[in-house]
């Protein structure tokens, strides 16, 4: 019914941080405001009145945060959420709650000596990986805390509660603080994905006193509390509006991409690629490149990162000065479907999922140097054999495969993503996927059928399906040895 937005860089210039965050901090360090963030919530609630957005009507309100993000207050947060005016902002009233300035956030990198202490002390990287969904991570949480304990350990000892972005801003609109959810929970190292828990041994071999600077784990579908006078007094919401927790935006891009029941896979191509999934059972990723969050209406999902996603298609473009028609159906027309089994290592930069580094792609099996047309198919086989590869473990049998993102639109790219996962490919062109999950999960909190609201807010476009060729499908399943085989030559991988 309404839509409004703020941007960091644009509307909160003061804060300095033209694209929401403070860059080239020490050794990858990578932080943000939480007084920023403070501001845009009363600025887009603002924006929300002045457009006359019926705010008195809602029943429930939740959102989604910027995932692994951290925040540090002091004793008394609680207390000062319930105090607060109307008639001054959130950021004034509670500048002096924060027992640490900045919030590091997920692009921050300078914590791999803490992974490496954190691993260590809780018996390794499989151990930290079948506990928390995930091996040690540098922007994971955990190792953010660990690291602030270390080099600020008078400002670790007076911090009362760490919260994580989408905890903390839940916490203002509930006028309280409330507990950390499931799905963004699992981002920080720290919860255990069976119990749905703190894991004692991980908080151990993260920071001392830990546990009793966490906040309670709790399924993202709970109900907070009423929403804070504050903002029915402030901008008119109604007041018994019901805020639900937040989660994460990976966990609320699952519900706002429709994906939220297991059997939908869906595949954003990017600038990385990322493949996300929900997931019945809380398995791992045996090799430990891919993460498990809660999935916010239940279960778990996966999240997996390849880095070389349009980086390498737009590598493949610009060496041989082809076009994007170059990668549709006409194009691709022009060679056979797998080269002869033949394959690219697609990574023509350093890559995550597998963990590698490459400075250029690798052709395997080729005797000459292949076609620009080859090279268009090989790296784009190879990037959804490497996808298929690597979602091997989530134990779910999918049903059909969602695209989103810029290359997405090419049907000659949604065509090799049928015949290579052997299944139907839908196209998704949600916008702002994230802020709409956190809006469906309010409204299934509230009782609403996620079926209906799937249907009407995150369907997939009409008359754009792909369905995978059976005259390819043998092709593909050898193709998918062949690929496993290069891994093995080229980079000793299983
Ligand atoms: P991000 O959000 O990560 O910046 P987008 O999902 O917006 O990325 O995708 C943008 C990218 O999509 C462009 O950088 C380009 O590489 C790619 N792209 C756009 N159109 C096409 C196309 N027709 N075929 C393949 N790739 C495309």
């Amino acid at each position: 019914m309404a839509e409004e937005s703020v941007n960091f860089g644009k509307d909160l210039p003061q804060f300095g941080m033209e694209s929401g965050f403070l860059a080239g901090g020490a050794e990858g360090e990578v932080h943000s405001n939480p007084q920023m963030w403070l501001d845009a919530l009363d600025l887009v609630f603002q924006r929300l009145k002045d457009a006359g957005a019926p705010l008195d009507q809602i029943e429930a309100v939740s959102g989604s945060g910027q995932q692994h993000g951290s925040v540090y207050l002091k004793e008394g947060f609680g207390q000062a959420l319930a105090e607060l005016r109307p008639d001054a902002s959130l950021a004034d009233q509670l500048a002096s709650i924060f027992s640490r300035s900045s919030s590091p956030i997920w692009m921050d990198t300078s914590t791999g000596q803490q992974c490496a202490e954190i691993t260590q002390a809780a018996g390794g990287a499989e151990e930290v990986c079948r506990r928390s969904g995930s091996i040690a991570i540098e922007r994971f949480t955990g190792p953010q805390i660990r690291k602030f304990s270390q080099i600020e350990p008078a400002a670790y000892e007076v911090t009362g509660v760490i919260h994580l972005v989408s905890s903390f801003l839940a916490s203002v609109l509930a006028g309280k603080s409330v507990a950390i959810d499931t799905g963004d929970g699992a981002g920080m190292n720290l919860m255990n994905l069976a119990t749905a828990d703190w894991d004692e041994v991980l908080l151990g071999a993260t920071a001392p006193d830990l546990k009793s600077k966490l906040p309670p784990v709790a399924p993202a579908s709970t109900v907070a509390g009423t929403i804070s006078a504050y903002f029915s007094e402030k901008f008119g919401l109604n007041p018994d509006c019901q805020v639900v927790l937040w989660s994460g935006d990976n966990p609320c891009s699952l519900v706002g991409m429709g994906a939220s029941q297991p059997g939908k896979v869906v595949i954003s191509l990017g600038t990385s690629d990322t493949l996300f999934a929900a997931m019945a059972e809380p398995l791992t990723d045996p090799r430990g490149y891919g993460h498990v969050f809660g999935n916010p209406l239940g279960g778990n999902m996966s999240l997996i990162c390849f880095r070389n996603g349009s980086l390498a298609r737009e590598a493949v473009k610009d060496r041989f000065e082809l076009s994007w028609a170059d990668f549709d159906a006409e194009g691709l027309a022009r060679t056979e479907p797998g080269n002869g089994q033949k394959v690219i290592l697609p990574f023509v930069e350093d890559e995550i999922t597998p963990r590698v580094s490459s400075q250029d792609f690798v052709p395997v099996g080729w005797t000459g140097e292949p076609t620009p047309d080859e090279w268009v198919r090989g790296v784009l086989e190879g990037q959804f054999l490497n996808m298929k590869r690597h979602s091997d473990w989530l134990g779910v049998e999918t049903e059909e495969v969602l695209l989103t993102g810029g290359a997405s639109e090419n049907d000659g790219i949604a065509q090799i993503a049928a015949d290579v996962f052997g299944k139907k490919v839908r196209r998704l062109s949600v916008a702002g996927s994230a802020a709409l999950g956190a809006a469906m999960r309010a409204a299934v909190a509230m009782g609403a059928d996620i079926d209906k609201l799937e249907a009407a807010f995150s369907a997939p476009a009409e008359g754009r399906d792909v369905l995978p060729r059976s005259e390819n499908a043998e092709t593909y399943r050898d193709l998918e040895k062949v690929f496993a085989q290069a891994l093995k030559n080229s980079f000793n991988l299983a």
